[in-house]
């Protein structure tokens, strides 16, 4: 079976902002998940997270993370990831 390889780091910008995962920092514990939802979405509630954080199978890394294109990049993730896998930082904006 062909193994698959997924990017050890992934980021989502927003403006001047930007949220990069990197995934081999990652434990799974769904911490930013349950931080991300109840933010933006006012409960604890994985389904509505803009953060999504999958265990893979059979992969070269344990996990992916990805963010929805409604991502804010608001940092509220990162503040919460108790393994530093996630960073917020600030970039230039696109023109
Ligand atoms: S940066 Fe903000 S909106 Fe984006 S996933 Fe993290 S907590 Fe949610
Ligand atoms: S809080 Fe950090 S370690 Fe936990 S699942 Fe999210 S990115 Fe991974």
């Amino acid at each position: 079976m062909k193994s698959v390889k997924p990017k050890l780091k992934t980021s989502h910008s927003k403006g001047n902002r930007e949220i990069v995962a990197d995934v081999s920092q990652c434990a799974g514990c769904l911490t930013c998940m349950l931080r991300c939802s109840f933010h933006k979405e006012g409960e604890f509630n994985l389904s509505r997270s803009k953060i999504k954080v999958r265990k893979l199978v059979g992969a070269e890394n344990e996990f992916e993370i990805t963010f929805s294109p409604d991502c804010d990049a608001c940092g509220v993730c990162a503040v919460y990831c108790p393994y530093d896998a996630l960073t917020r930082r600030k970039v230039k904006e696109k023109v």
